[in-house]
């Protein structure tokens, strides 16, 4: 597509600031492999960013569990209980009430939750002794097992299927990865050195960059969705990358380009309305990114319809065609640093699939795709890798985790 010769050079200038080479991904690689090692080694660890943290599960399902388990699972913009049947043979039979959080959830007193289980008054207590007595205040006959992060379910779920999982990625409200890593290389590891000497990290690679090294590849837009969130200087990696920012970087785009007087030149086409969704933060969902790019060819349709919904009456072709290019771009740039932050020729291993969850990876027509297709050139090529949706990973693996401990138990 073609945009008239002065247009094209600023819209460029725009994009251009969104991509990131193959070298350039290959230097990520290599600063997140040093922030890895940071995370991992004792004397490090502390001020690391990336936290590296052991989990304490060592063994991955193997599709032989049996039980009945229930499984609850906190995300960002869900509240999932799963009701779980392991039937042997990878075969699960599932039951759940989903919940979606209130926004309400958002008010002053819960912005002191992190992600997963933290307030103010269960900071330093046992979560799990927490949940069980209020288990059993109910009367209610179920043990509580295990607590798991969502990116071990996620590696666990996609185990019970594929023995050769050994990555667990996140990629919906938030983003984060865990991998299998041999004991010998975790320095920060104080259990026992039994069989198997492996344990699942929980990368919290989401904080990668928070100490300043990757703000070479960071945007004067990806600074601004930092400013305005809920913890600024915090996840920055996460801000460029995740489903909670990816519309709001769309959005700071369009309206940059509006201010440089390149998109939505046309009378009457609500610049001006500052009440207009396009107007406010958020405005912007992150979906509508992948309505936009699920457009084909010169119609449009969809992305006409979600540039209505921003307030934005009579979008000029041109004017589509832009707002589809930085979809594309924004879109293209997290799964090519998502990809690449993988890490897989650090595992040591011939065969890898790389287990994900989340609602940006399943929904977005692309997503998969584009890291794909980074990966083939950044992986070795004696490796072979695939990546596997994990059909509510994080609720089921969390069962699995429980069934593999009460196995061993
Ligand atoms: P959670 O991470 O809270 O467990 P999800 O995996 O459902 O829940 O992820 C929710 C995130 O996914 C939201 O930030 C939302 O913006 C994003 N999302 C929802 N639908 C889509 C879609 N169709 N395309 C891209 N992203 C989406």
């Amino acid at each position: 597509i073609r945009f008239d010769h002065s247009k094209a050079k600023g819209i460029e200038k725009v994009l251009k600031s969104l991509k990131i080479s193959d070298e350039e991904l290959v230097k990520v690689m290599q600063i997140l492999e040093m922030e890895m090692e940071f995370g991992l080694n004792p004397s490090t660890h502390k001020n690391a960013v990336v936290k590296m943290y052991p989990t304490y599960v060592r063994h991955i399902s193997d599709g032989t569990e049996l039980g009945q388990i229930l499984a609850l699972d906190l995300g960002g913009t869900n509240f999932r209980i799963l009701l779980i049947n392991l039937l042997g043979h990878g075969r699960i039979d599932i039951q759940s009430k989903i919940f979606l959080i209130p926004q309400s959830l958002a008010s002053a007193r819960l912005t002191q939750w992190t992600k997963g289980f933290s307030c103010a008054n269960v900071v330093n207590e046992d979560v799990v002794k927490l949940l069980q007595t209020a288990i059993n205040d109910k009367d209610l006959n179920v043990d509580c097992v295990a607590l798991v992060n969502d990116t071990v379910g996620t590696l666990m779920a996609c185990a019970y299927q594929d023995p050769h999982t050994s990555v667990g990625l996140i990629l919906g409200t938030g983003t984060n990865a865990c991998y299998m890593e041999q004991l010998d290389k975790v320095g920060t590891w104080d259990g026992d050195y039994n069989e198997p000497k492996q344990t699942i990290i929980n990368m919290e690679w989401g904080a990668f960059g928070d100490n300043g090294r990757l703000n070479h590849i960071r945007t004067k837009y990806d600074e601004e969705v930092d400013l305005s969130s809920m913890n600024p200087s915090k996840q920055l990696f996460e801000k460029m990358i995740s489903g909670m920012y990816m519309g709001e970087i769309v959005r700071l785009i369009i309206i940059d380009l509006m201010q440089q007087e390149l998109l939505f030149l046309g009378h009457n086409q609500g610049y001006g309305d500052y009440n207009a969704p396009l107007y406010s933060r958020g405005g912007f969902y992150t979906k509508y990114v992948s309505t936009v790019e699920t457009d084909e060819g010169i119609g449009f349709s969809n992305t006409r319809r979600v540039l209505e919904d921003m307030g934005i009456r009579n979008p000029t072709f041109d004017d589509c065609a832009i707002v589809q290019h930085i979809c594309r771009n924004v879109s293209k740039r997290a799964a090519r640093l998502a990809g690449a932050a993988v890490l897989i020729n650090r595992i040591n291993k011939p065969v890898i699939t790389v287990g994900v969850d989340g609602s940006l990876y399943r929904y977005h027509p692309r997503f998969k795709r584009n890291m794909e297709k980074c990966m083939q050139t950044l992986v070795n090529e004696n490796i072979k890798f695939k990546l596997a949706l994990s059909d509510d990973g994080s609720g089921k693996g969390a069962a699995l985790v429980a069934a593999v401990a009460d196995c061993l138990a």
